[in-house]
């Protein structure tokens, strides 16, 4: 008898994964979840609008085991009650209000507040999902244009490895040493920011060099699909855990 409800036990487990939440949103920032096997990697697409790293990602997932969240929309910036938020800005209230602020002039104050308290109150939810297990690493895949490359990360970062000069908008940034140090053996530019920046911009990175979990950023111009592809790869083959 024991030994049919633990069969039983077993088949109820079996379908669990099937009950699995298939989305997750905070706000207007709603993200496609894809799972694959067991593994501490998370991966995350969060800029609609940065499509060859959406791709790099949802093609990756087929094979390589872990959580992905990609974002829905296909615009960089997401709704918030009807107001413009950068969704790598919502990570804290403080980072919120400034891009909300940025991104809505003239902005009514109660307004800015009602949308700041949605935020909150949904917030804990997706950093719960995007912050990876002990000993994991979330992986953020980013694609960026003419005004954003590493250069804008050197003179902020505690340590660089540039081999890739002429190609600034290539690069990894991460907040852990022990990665920097297998990062910069690559033939890539890295970047290492393990120390919190005083502002608090409400991006990701942010939040995890202030709560101490690993993180991997990865930027590369967009329409460089194969770039990217080979970098992630150069990553997972390198980084084993
Ligand atoms: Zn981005």
């Amino acid at each position: 008898m024991s030994a049919q409800v633990s069969r039983r036990e077993v088949l109820a487990f079996g379908w669990l994964p099937f009950f699995r939440p298939k989305h997750i949103a905070l706000a207007g920032a709603r993200f496609r979840i894809l799972r694959n096997g067991r593994s501490r990697r998370r991966y995350l697409v969060i800029h609609g609008n940065e499509e060859s790293a959406r791709a790099v990602l949802v093609r990756h997932m087929e094979t390589r085991e872990g959580i992905a969240y990609v974002i829905e929309g296909h615009t960089r910036n997401v709704d918030v009650e009807g107001l413009k938020l950068d969704p790598n800005r919502m990570f804290s209230r403080i980072g919120a209000e400034a891009s909300l602020k940025r991104l809505n002039p003239n902005l009514d104050p109660a307004r800015l507040a009602h949308a700041l308290d949605v935020l909150d109150h949904g917030r804990p939810k997706l950093i719960h999902a995007l912050t990876p297990p002990a000993g994991g690493l979330t992986f953020a895949l980013h694609n960026n244009s003419e005004s954003y490359s590493v250069t804008d990360e050197v003179p902020i970062s505690d340590q660089t490895s540039l081999r890739e000069p002429l190609n600034p908008h290539a690069f990894f940034l991460c907040t852990d040493p022990s990665y920097f140090e297998k990062l910069k053996t690559s033939p890539y530019n890295v970047v290492l920011q393990q120390r919190a920046p005083s502002t608090d911009d409400g991006s990701l990175s942010r939040l995890a060099a202030a709560q101490g979990f690993r993180y991997v950023n990865l930027e590369v111009a967009l329409g460089q699909t194969e770039r990217q592809r080979e970098m992630v790869w150069w990553l997972e083959w390198n980084l084993v855990r």
